[in-house]
């Protein structure tokens, strides 16, 4: 069968913001207009794409916002496009104005409204992983990670400064419902001398020895890193937990919030974004779908979305030993 030619793309965010986003849209409507093709930026992201909320992008629309934290797109949640005539709705939204293409930038749960929309529709989807977790298989890399681990590590540096001159224990709570990789990369990179993460559960044990040799020691200034979604509660659950068992400890809490998620994306969130942008078009154009985009081995790599689902992607076991090889006395 002959390959359908690409003329007309859409592009749209979808699920939690993340930085860089910015750098990917305009990456995604550069190469489509290098390439003769017109592009379409969809607002608040499945939601828009049922409620017709469409404009075109031109070069003046994407200037100036690869420096940008957030979406210029906006990005939602969608309850109705998991019905399917919601996404009938979607359908006929693209097809009145001819898209031939659509590049999602969101998480796994986006590319499976993808998924799911390609089965039933003759519209190609690839998508490009935008999330500050870095938690979707297939992909060393996800847009908006490196911004965040450095928003947390220049936020610790500070509290540290507090922990050491009142000695205090801080419990920083990073983001991370299911995954721990951001609170194990900043923790490694602040020298946290504890990091509590969803997939490793012995950790606890770790933070018993370390309050346990501080009172040995007297010292008891410190920081515990805790993902919030680690199993046995936050940092507020371990902080209450510690003081009831020892009420002599200083232990103060630092939940770090939505500050993770903003700000201007860091130069390789930018760099990862433009190669992504780039590539997505490419594989549109080659007539591929169902696709994420990733890197592999600092290489652009094609990931059917059936794998890119966060549930597969392991935890980086080389940092958890190397963790516990430096805070081992
Ligand atoms: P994040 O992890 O940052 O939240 P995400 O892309 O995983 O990003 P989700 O909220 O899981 O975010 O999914 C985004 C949207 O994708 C949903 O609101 C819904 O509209 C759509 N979606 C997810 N799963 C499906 C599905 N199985 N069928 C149809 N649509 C889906």
């Amino acid at each position: 069968m002959q390959k359908k030619k690409i003329k007309c793309i859409a592009v749209f965010t979808s699920g939690g913001d993340a930085p860089g986003m910015n750098a990917a849209i305009r990456a995604v409507t550069r190469a489509a207009l290098a390439n003769k093709v017109e592009v379409y930026g969809i607002n608040y992201g499945f939601h828009g794409m049922i409620e017709n909320d469409f404009w075109k992008l031109n070069y003046e629309d994407i200037g100036g916002i690869i420096n940008l934290g957030g979406t210029i797109l906006k990005t939602a949640r969608c309850k109705e496009f998991v019905t399917y005539e919601g996404r009938q709705k979607a359908y006929k939204n693209l097809k009145e104005r001819n898209i031939d293409g659509v590049v999602v930038i969101g998480g796994d749960g986006s590319f499976n409204g993808a998924t799911c929309f390609s089965s039933e529709f003759d519209i190609p989807f690839i998508g490009i992983p935008g999330t500050i977790d870095n938690d979707i298989n297939g992909t060393d890399y996800t847009i908006g990670f490196d911004t965040a681990l450095n928003t947390v590590v220049r936020a610790v540096d500070k509290i540290k400064d507090t922990a050491r001159s009142h000695g205090r224990i801080f419990f920083v709570e990073s983001m991370g419902r299911e995954a721990g990789l951001l609170a194990l990369g900043s923790g490694l990179a602040c020298g946290a001398e504890v990091i509590l993460i969803p997939e490793v559960m012995e950790q606890e044990e770790e933070l018993d020895k370390f309050i346990q040799k501080g009172i040995a020691n007297k010292k008891t200034s410190g920081i515990i890193l805790v993902a919030e979604g680690y199993k046995t509660g936050g940092a507020l659950k371990l902080a209450e937990r510690v003081k009831a068992k020892h009420p002599d400890i200083e232990a103060r809490v630092s939940i770090l919030g939505h500050i993770q998620r903003g700000g201007s994306p860091t130069a390789q969130d930018r760099i990862a974004a433009t190669r992504m942008g780039v590539a997505a078009v490419d594989s549109l154009l080659a007539g591929k779908k169902n696709l994420m985009i990733g890197l592999k081995n600092h290489a652009i790599v094609e990931v059917p979305f059936s794998l890119a689902e966060k549930a597969f992607r392991p935890i980086n076991s080389e940092f958890v030993r190397i963790q516990k090889v430096i805070t081992r006395d």
